[in-house]
């Protein structure tokens, strides 16, 4: 199979995972304008086209010539190359094309491997409950992605006999999940259609071929992108072409560094081909030999809306990196969250930990968590501390001390646009606590059920920063006020027989 390339465009956490869909195209139908058709758009000046038909040709045969030699050996790509059922195909693809949105190659590798062996068919993806998907998914984020998934997965099977949607179109149209590059992706790779795709590490290529330095992330760019990559797409091995394209923009013509030298379509790139008239510029002129003028305009058309803006013009210090350009990310929204390790002896004295479940929706939907309550912001430690008492305690409906919370410090995960800091504490019990059921569901987890559970990779680092503390606590010599492992004061198992009472460590006297 041909090698999926990982995308470092827009949206990325970091170069090498499939870059998010383009604005706007992430959604089904969401290229499509509403109203009355707007007039056609002037076609671009041709300093940012491809209207020479020999040079498509010879770079479709450099990419692919260059993608038959280099592309690396993937899991998906040997799964799609061997599958000869065309629905067990694009389905391969189409988990892949899912996982590696805003996700690295190297960390989806482990993920897609586990989640084909356990659902190698839709049928069997869609027999799998949510907190199966969410527990398998656990640590890959934007958990919606692996409910997406699944949901469409039933649809095919309850709606569609099984059988996958064989062109791009249908396949955005009727999957839920599928946006226009994923239907692209899974069609092209697939079923063969000659239909280009547009990620990140493709509007990063397209970008600096053909000197495109208006913001990547505007309809207008973003449609001329689409018909860039449609235009170009080999219509004899569109799967490949595709995937050559990203895999260059994820290893050759990376954001920062880009690996010029050894690109194979060097001889076409108009970044790269400004950047050496400038060279020569400055190498003659250093000589003191009259030196061809340079291309100080970048099409020579005035108020062109695929150049930089006049007010961000080329910057010889940049070079190719000069493309693409982006409009400034808006700052993620700061939350600040207070959560609560709950732990107690289990029986054999393991340690336990009580996890809760999210609601249905929203961030993290389903996906299990310590108890945790959001907070306003510059809210003071002691109010902070009190509050997470009063919300632990209406929640278990016993009375909670303040003053017993133990604050372990402050643990940061960024998600796409909140920065999250959860201020954690923890709170030893010596028996068991039923909560009510009308309230989330819960359980106490051991520290492997913990982390084979569908919890979040922010929960981890907060059980991390938990058990942190408590190695500090138990290191001889620095004032250990227990050991690992050991009992705390006063805490009972909660084996049949010896369960002690909650309400000692729950309970209490005095005012926090
Ligand atoms: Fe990218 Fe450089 Fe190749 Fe141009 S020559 S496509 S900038 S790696």
């Amino acid at each position: 199979m041909s090698q999926l390339r990982a995308a470092a465009g827009r949206g990325l956490r970091r170069s090498g995972g499939r870059a998010a869909p383009p604005a706007g195209q992430s959604r089904k139908g969401a290229s499509s304008r509403g109203g009355a058709p707007a007039p056609a758009p002037a076609p671009p000046p041709a300093q940012h086209l491809f209207s020479d038909p020999a040079e498509i040709e010879a770079l479709r045969g450099n990419l692919l010539a260059w993608y038959d030699k280099c592309k690396r050996d993937l899991p998906w790509r040997t799964l799609a190359a061997a599958e000869t059922d065309a629905n067990r195909r694009a389905y391969a693809v189409w988990v892949s094309e899912i996982m590696l949105q805003q996700t690295q190659v190297a960390t989806v590798i482990d993920y897609y491997n586990r989640w084909m062996q356990k659902w190698p068919t839709l049928q069997a993806l869609a027999q799998a409950s949510l907190e199966e998907v969410n527990e398998l998914w656990a640590g890959l984020g934007y958990y919606s992605r692996g409910k997406r998934l699944q949901e469409a997965a039933r649809k095919v099977v309850s709606q569609l006999a099984g059988r996958m949607p064989r062109t791009a179109e249908d396949l955005q149209k009727l999957l839920p999940g599928v946006g226009r590059y994923t239907a692209g992706a899974i069609a092209s790779i697939s079923y063969g259609q000659a239909t280009g795709v547009v990620d990140g590490n493709v509007i990063r290529v397209l970008c600096r071929l053909r000197c495109i330095g208006a913001d990547s992330s505007s309809p207008a760019v973003i449609d001329r992108l689409w018909d860039m990559a449609n235009a170009l797409v080999d219509r004899s091995r569109p799967g490949d072409f595709n995937q050559a394209l990203m895999e260059l923009g994820a290893t050759v013509c990376v954001p920062k560094a880009p690996l010029c030298g050894e690109c194979p379509v060097k001889q076409h790139c108009r970044a790269r081909s400004r950047v050496e008239k400038e060279l020569a510029f400055a190498s003659q002129k250093l000589f003191g030999k009259p030196a061809p003028v340079p291309d100080v305009e970048d099409c020579g058309v005035g108020g062109c809306p695929l150049c930089p803006p006049a007010t961000e013009p080329w910057d010889s210090s940049l070079g190719v990196t000069n493309f693409p350009r982006k409009a400034a990310k808006k700052q993620p929204r700061a939350v600040r969250t207070a959560t609560c390790v709950l732990e107690r002896r289990g029986c054999h004295g393991a340690l336990e930990y009580l996890i809760v479940q999210r609601p249905s929706s929203g961030l993290l939907a389903g996906l299990w968590e310590f108890p945790s309550l959001t907070l306003a912001q510059d809210l003071q430690e002691e109010k902070q501390r009190k509050a997470l008492a009063d919300h632990l305690q209406a929640w278990t409906g016993r009375p909670v001390a303040a003053r017993n919370l133990r604050l372990i410090g402050e643990v940061v995960h960024i998600f796409s646009h909140i920065h999250q800091t959860y201020v954690v504490y923890s709170l030893p019990l010596d028996g068991d606590m039923t909560l009510d059921p009308a309230l989330s569901p819960s359980r106490w987890v051991t520290e492997e059920e913990f982390h084979a559970s569908a919890v979040s990779t922010a929960m981890k680092k907060v059980l991390k920063a938990h058990e942190k503390q408590r190695g500090k606590e138990s290191s001889p010599g620095k004032g250990s006020k227990r050991k690992r492992g050991a009992k705390t004061e006063g805490a009972g198992s909660t084996c049949p027989g010896t369960q002690l009472s909650l309400r000692a460590f729950l309970q209490a006297p005095t005012a926090p």
